[in-house]
């Protein structure tokens, strides 16, 4: 049986950076902190953490003084920088540089319509490092919605702007586009506000729900690799479970289960942008091991 790693999977961009600088640093000598897990992935926190990477959250943060912090790819809020400021804290960003181009774009959006009274909306998940770090740019309320009937509190008479978290769900974004459009279109010309939509999906993300859905469809069996806390997992696995029916998520390779391969001729194997091409790899060869052991 054929067992081959997905090319267009392993960490995205941002991560990779992230996770690069992060070692880097380690590499210096000295404590390096981190403002909350580098990356959505239990198994290459602890790899990082056995290094010296040492996870701390905001509470701790703020009473830090004198050191070194590492921003990961999701971003911060302002507050943090101040607090940084204050604190003598020296940061090392390593803010996406396409969720810092999000960031510095909101920023924009609310200063140019503001004296309208501008509603701002974020598609995505409340409690996601990202969207904290989005809805801290504005001093003003942003909404978070996750979907389209979620709109309907909206006063389509003032101006709206709608984002993006960079790794929503592409349609379900599509389906708030249309409905923000229906919504708006609803109200009488010369009594709706400007209604500004901005698809700030990550192109990665896009890119690689694109090329997953044939990289399952051209294997019998496909395991997923990811922490089941990323969001970006859950979607793109969702994916894989439309394309191929055969499809099994797991954490790592002590989670494979030798009937899933039981007379499949091939199997693919890959996972979020936070999974790390290592853990694919062990995974792989996992595969290949309980095929070899079933053919004996
Ligand atoms: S998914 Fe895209 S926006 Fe998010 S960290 Fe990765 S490269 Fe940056």
């Amino acid at each position: 049986m054929q067992v081959t790693i997905d090319h267009s999977a392993g960490f995205c961009k941002g991560v990779e950076h992230s996770v690069r600088i992060a070692e880097d640093e380690l590499e210096r000598g000295g404590t390096l902190f981190c403002l909350g897990e580098i990356i959505h992935n239990r198994q290459e926190v602890s790899r990082l953490s056995e290094k010296g990477l040492q996870i701390i959250d905001h509470d701790a943060f703020s009473r830090l003084k004198d050191v070194r912090v590492l921003i990961r790819a999701h971003g911060e809020p302002p507050e943090t920088y101040r607090i940084a400021r204050e604190n003598n804290i020296t940061l090392i960003d390593t803010t996406c540089r396409i969720v810092r181009t999000l960031q510095q774009r909101i920023r924009e959006d609310d200063a140019e319509a503001l004296p309208q009274g501008v509603q701002m909306v974020i598609a995505g998940k409340k409690d996601h490092p990202e969207v904290r770090g989005l809805r801290g740019q504005i001093p003003g309320t942003v909404r978070i919605i996750s979907t389209a009937e979620e709109l309907a509190g909206i006063d389509f008479r003032k101006p709206v702007c709608i984002y993006a978290q960079t790794t929503f769900n592409a349609s379900r974004f599509e389906s708030i586009k249309t409905q923000a459009v229906e919504l708006s279109n609803a109200i009488p010309e010369g009594e709706r506000g400007p209604l500004i939509i901005r698809n700030t999906i990550c192109g990665e993300v896009r890119r690689r729900e694109k090329t997953l859905a044939g990289f399952c469809r051209g294997h019998a069996v496909i395991v997923f690799v990811s922490d089941p806390t990323s969001s970006n997992g859950k979607f793109l696995f969702s994916i894989c479970k439309t394309n191929n029916a055969s499809s099994y998520f797991v954490t790592g390779p002590g989670e494979l289960e030798a009937e899933w391969f039981t007379g499949a001729d091939s199997a693919g194997v890959t996972g979020a942008t936070s999974t790390p091409l290592w853990l694919l790899q062990k995974v792989a060869e996992k595969i290949t091991r309980i095929v070899s052991s079933q053919q004996e």
